[in-house]
């Protein structure tokens, strides 16, 4: 148990507390500390938080702020932020990272209060360091749409990210999320991290095809993220794409406009498709 050190006063404000995603040894010593003091704890669910603060030795007035009552309970809540340390945590992890508050950050900015964060676990970016997929650029897209045509839609609009994509996602839809992944993505590698930083902790790594028929019948339990790869390099355009694009440009454009057009489009060298443009007029 951490004793947090009692009140050595917090200034008035908004301040965001990430807590642990699993294991309470991960609650920041700076964590506890504001916990422990703050005027007022906004949270999703008091038990959830309740049983966070008896672990560090303090109990706090709380209030839920949820996605069912924010509207309602958010003016409040900012104009308490005039005069008392308010803190909003989520059930466990960063809020506001598929969880709410950014309307209450952003209300509260705009009434003039301070906004603090105290930084923390977050289970995109603790997957993302299990993985083993490139870290250099990533995509979060939080929960995919349940229904399956919003899921391939949404999926559909990401598939030429170049960038490593971070969803959650839950154990019995995962077998049909991996599937989707791959039908709209390609047989990318991947990686499922399960249950992180708790006792059954794991992170398998395969092709979206692969992990989809693993967890096709045997839904994992637990709290899930899947981190998929980037795409890999795109194949360069098949010749007749190539000429259809410029027989289109070369309708509007001159021959060295219509090359320099197709050239930015498919990343081809502007002097071969000036020459092939030249050949397609010859042609006609
Ligand atoms: N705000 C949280 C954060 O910072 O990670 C996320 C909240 S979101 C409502 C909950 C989802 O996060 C879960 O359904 C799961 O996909 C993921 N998650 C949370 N804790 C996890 C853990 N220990 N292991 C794997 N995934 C986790």
């Amino acid at each position: 148990m951490i004793h947090a050190p009692k009140n050595a006063g917090l200034s008035p404000g908004l301040y965001i507390v990430a807590t642990p995603i699993g294991n309470l040894s991960d609650l920041s010593p700076r964590a506890a500390q504001v916990l422990a003091q703050a005027d007022l704890i906004a949270v999703e669910d008091s038990r959830v938080t309740a049983g966070l603060l008896r672990h560090i030795g303090t109990k706090r007035p709380m209030l839920s702020y949820h996605d069912h009552n924010a509207d309602r309970v958010r003016p409040g809540l900012v104009e308490k932020m005039g005069t008392q340390a308010i803190a909003l945590v989520s059930d466990a992890g960063t809020p506001l990272i598929s969880d709410p508050g950014y309307k209450l950050v952003r209300d509260a900015r705009a009434a003039g209060h301070i906004v603090f964060t105290i930084p923390g676990p977050c289970a995109a970016i603790a997957a993302l360091t299990l993985a083993g997929l490139p870290t250099d650029r990533f995509f979060f897209l939080g929960f995919l749409p349940a229904k399956e045509k919003a899921r391939a839609d949404a999926i559909a609009e990401v598939a030429a990210v170049r960038a490593t994509l971070i969803l959650y996602e839950s154990g019995p839809r995962l077998g049909a999320t991996l599937a989707a992944l791959a039908q709209g993505l390609g047989d990318r590698e991947a990686a499922v991290a399960r249950e992180i930083t708790k006792t059954f902790e794991e992170c398998v790594g395969g092709t979206l095809r692969t992990l989809a028929a693993r967890y096709a019948d045997a839904p994992p339990r637990g709290e899930i993220v899947i981190v998929v790869g980037p795409p890999g390099e795109a194949p360069p355009p098949a010749e007749a794409d190539v000429d259809a694009l410029l027989s289109d440009a070369l309708i509007r454009l001159s021959t060295g406009q219509a090359a320099s057009e197709v050239a930015k489009a498919t990343g081809l060298p502007r002097r071969d498709l000036y020459a092939r443009a030249m050949a397609i007029k010859g042609e006609a």
